[in-house]
């Protein structure tokens, strides 16, 4: 899906780039070796990486848990954004992806921030629970399958302290999810949690209309 912000020319888009964008080179040249990948939609926009790195700067996050790392670009920016006793924990199941990832993580001298785990995600946050880590954490980004974000969306609620941030992408899934005619999985998928959101009291709401559709769900005491 969109890795850029939907609905904007791409003259416009350039311009808010020219502009605004202060993506620093490890990012830029992780964001171009990303780019020969396959499933290259798949990484985030990059005034969305600096939006949220700017999220964690004001709520003062010291831990992360991150579903679906890709190719670490988004990760990059947020572990970026730590203090140097911060840290990201960050769930995928590629090692393929995963290991271009590390390389630009040790290049940007953030590996000792940033902690991978491989495997199915719904398991490595069941893990972190059962191991106690419920509040513990200040702000969770997930962007993985879509027919799991249910699943992870409650467990995140969970792992998050009050006041923390769960960041949900790929929410407005380019256009689809007003297409009648759509009945792929993985939009129903985000139909479903977009409704089923829209009227959640456990969180305070904001869906931006940035790249794919980021939601912001803050958890309320
Ligand atoms: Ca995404």
């Amino acid at each position: 899906m969109a890795n850029k912000t939907l609905n904007m020319d791409d003259d416009l888009y350039a311009y808010l780039h020219r502009v605004s964008l202060r993506e620093p080179k490890v990012l830029r040249q992780l964001r171009e070796a990303t780019e020969l990948e396959e499933h290259a939609n798949m990484r985030s926009a990059p005034e969305q990486g600096q939006f949220m790195a700017m999220l964690l700067g004001l709520i003062g996050a010291r831990r992360i848990i991150e579903v679906g790392t890709f190719t670490g670009y988004g990760t990059l920016w947020m572990a970026r954004a730590l203090p140097e006793d911060g840290e990201i924990i960050t769930c995928d199941v590629s090692e393929r992806w995963t290991f271009v990832a590390r390389r630009f993580w040790e290049e940007a001298g953030v590996l000792d921030k940033v902690r991978l785990e491989l495997g199915p995600a719904l398991a490595t946050l069941d893990a972190l629970l059962a191991a106690g880590e419920d509040e513990a954490f200040d702000f969770a980004f997930i962007d993985a399958d879509k027919v799991n974000y249910d699943g992870y969306f409650e467990r995140c609620l969970k792992l998050v302290r009050p006041g923390g941030v769960i960041a949900v992408d790929n929410v407005l899934w380019g256009g689809s999810v007003i297409d009648a005619a759509d009945h792929e999985q993985s939009t129903e998928a985000i139909r479903a949690f977009n409704l089923k959101l829209a009227d959640d009291a456990r969180v305070a709401l904001s869906m931006l209309p940035i790249a794919d559709g980021l939601t912001l769900a803050v958890k309320l005491p």
